[in-house]
């Protein structure tokens, strides 16, 4: 089928593509073994040196990639750069520094009681990755587990977004450019149906990023054929503003952090405490900051477009119940002044808001900040917590223990002191969420790790005739106690450790 696809910012159409048959997904899955027969065969350099093809392949059509991205999310050029390419082209480099080391066999110690063996821990790619990915950051949640999967010898297959199904057709021409291996990294275009029918495909590993609700579908599915995956999933990311912080950083900060891309990120601030002491600075330094956004599709603009119509009446529920519950909107339009197929929405900034609301609890994923002041840190500390998510959350304080104590308390998969968003884009540190914020992680060295089998191995060289932990057991419970109490007793023993061994040594198999 030809699928014909439109700008959500623009309404124009932007391109046409073929869908994936459902019946292609054997032969996918089939090529995909073929390739990783190969491909996971190769030294890790010689991997890296296609990936380095890819970075430079991007660097060279930067501009257009942009146009995709932009063109299929209606989020403005400058964030397609910034949030979406940059990220991809120093997680790459990044892999191309590190994945010699993170990948290679590590040794690790092995206590006396083993003595003549040795341990080492062995990370060998695990097969087909199947990369199911949304259409908030389409190039970059698709592009970062692609390529540590490859680099960790895998193959893989992307089932992109069908919202934004474009930049999955960019991304295959990539690969096809910098010259990849037939089937090694392929591209499956379609929906949800396809996505399922994918994950019955049975690949090797499942790396998710969406909702949760799709990520509780694809776990139970997952787990029926005991797939092993890594879900990356929804936020309600709070924001502590303490009486001491820099208040005009924190509000140019929640202003980006809460507008961003429209909102629709899972690591936005969602939720914002103030200290009541400054609170209502605050407040009025916000309004007054989100008057000057521009809104629009021209080069300058701060704001784009929402992606997803459907989201669009999320929002408006969201909004609309705290509006009815008691809330005052203070910036950005009423929900029922909104057109049908509004896809500008206007930043919102909502005061007298409690947890009562879904606003507060619910991910919005739009560009909605509510507020409300707070008494003492126990009581921010409480509320940042009182939340199914944790994924991200952000502490504004010129006092950097402090800081770091906040964040101590809080539960949550990242955390960032003075900024927002800001550690998904470290490709040194893991990403991934707390609670209903996902499971597992991804980038830095653990994420090559993840997509790897582990293989823990101790090797003996094979010349003593037996152990002592093996059979006949006659006389040897004795002995065993009388090592464990001289080994890990409050004082070691030596003596009697090593005469309780010596014996158990002598202890021959029955002939
Ligand atoms: P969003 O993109 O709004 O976060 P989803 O979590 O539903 O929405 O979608 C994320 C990705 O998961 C998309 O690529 C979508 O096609 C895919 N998907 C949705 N439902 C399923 C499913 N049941 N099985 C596999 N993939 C799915």
């Amino acid at each position: 089928m030809t699928w014909t696809v439109r700008s959500p910012a623009t309404k124009e159409v932007i391109g046409t593509l073929e869908e994936t048959n459902g019946e292609q997904i054997h032969e996918m899955y089939a090529s995909a073994a073929q390739a990783f027969a190969s491909w996971s065969g190769l030294p890790i350099s010689e991997r890296i040196r296609f990936l380095r093809k890819v970075r430079l392949q991007i660097i060279e059509e930067l501009d257009q990639i942009v146009k995709v991205i932009s063109d299929s999310t209606g989020k403005v050029s400058v964030e397609a750069l910034t949030t979406e390419v940059m990220t991809v082209v120093d997680s790459i480099s990044h892999i191309e520094k590190r994945a010699a080391a993170a990948l290679k066999t590590k040794r690790v110690k092995t206590p006396l009681t083993f003595i003549g063996k040795r341990s080492y821990i062995e990370y060998k790619p695990r097969g087909t990755v199947l990369v199911i990915s949304p259409w908030n950051f389409p190039f970059q949640l698709s592009m970062i587990p692609i390529v540590e999967a490859l680099a960790a010898g895998n193959a893989v297959i992307l089932k992109p977004s069908e919202v934004t199904p474009l930049v999955g057709r960019l991304i295959e021409k990539l690969f096809t450019q910098a010259g990849f291996p037939a089937g090694l990294l392929q591209v499956a275009h379609g929906g949800k149906e396809l996505g399922a029918a994918l994950v019955k495909g049975k690949p090797d590993f499942i790396h998710f990023t969406g909702s949760v609700r799709t990520g509780k579908i694809i776990q139970t599915e997952a787990a029926k054929q005991l797939i092993p995956t890594l879900l990356e999933l929804g936020g309600k990311d709070p924001m502590i503003v303490c009486a001491d912080a820099n208040l005009e950083r924190a509000v140019q900060g929640a202003l980006w952090g809460g507008f961003t891309n429209s909102g629709q990120v899972c690591m936005s601030v969602e939720r914002v405490y103030v200290d009541q002491s400054v609170y209502q600075e605050f407040v009025d330094r916000l309004v007054e900051a989100a008057q000057h956004l521009r809104q629009g599709t021209a080069a300058d603009s701060d704001i784009g477009s929402m992606t997803f119509p459907q989201q669009t009446a999320i929002i408006k529920e969201h909004v609309t119940e705290a509006l009815d519950k008691g809330a005052t909107l203070l910036a950005g339009d009423h929900p029922d002044k909104w057109e049908e197929d509004q896809m500008f929405i206007k930043p919102m900034i909502l005061t007298n808001v409690n947890h009562g609301m879904a606003v507060m609890q619910e991910e919005t994923f739009g560009p909605v900040l509510p507020i409300m002041a707070f008494e003492t840190e126990e009581e921010a500390v409480a509320l940042a917590n009182d939340t199914r998510f944790g994924l991200n959350a952000s502490i504004w304080t010129a006092d950097l223990e402090r800081g770091k104590q906040i964040v101590s308390r809080l539960i949550t998969g990242n955390a960032v002191i003075n900024d927002v968003i800001i550690t998904v884009a470290n490709p040194y540190l893991p990403y991934g969420g707390a609670k209903e914020g996902g499971i597992g992680a991804y980038h830095g060295d653990v994420g090559m790790q993840g997509f790897c089998v582990q293989t823990a191995v101790m090797v003996d060289k094979g010349r003593r005739k037996k152990e002592v932990n093996w059979f006949p057991y006659e006389g040897k419970y004795e002995l065993f106690v009388r090592l464990i109490r001289s080994f890990w007793g409050e004082n070691r023993n030596w003596r009697g450790f090593l005469a309780a061994y010596r014996q158990l040594l002598k202890k021959e198999p029955r002939k």
